[in-house]
């Protein structure tokens, strides 16, 4: 989904004009923090399901992923690997 900006680009001014708009168009919404976020900004994170024991991944933001913010995410459904 497009987003508008990113919240971790305007922390840092420097990254902004390297990821410019074709980051922000394949970037998203954090699902953990609901910050827009560039796609150099999103990283993969992996976890399994409690109930069918598949595996499944999604993207996050970096600045959750570095503060291990998303492991509380769904935490009743999902056993977190990343
Ligand atoms: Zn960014
Ligand atoms: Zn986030």
């Amino acid at each position: 989904m497009p987003v508008r900006y990113c919240a971790i680009c305007n922390e840092n001014p420097a990254l902004v004009a390297r990821s410019g708009q074709e980051a922000l168009d394949e970037g998203d919404y954090c699902p953990v923090c609901y910050e827009p976020t560039c796609r150099p900004h999103l990283s993969v994170v992996r976890w399994r399901w409690r109930e069918s024991g598949e595996l499944d991944s999604g993207l996050v933001c970096k600045n959750c992923v570095r503060t291990y913010a998303h492991r509380n995410w769904d935490v009743f459904h999902r056993d977190w690997i990343t």
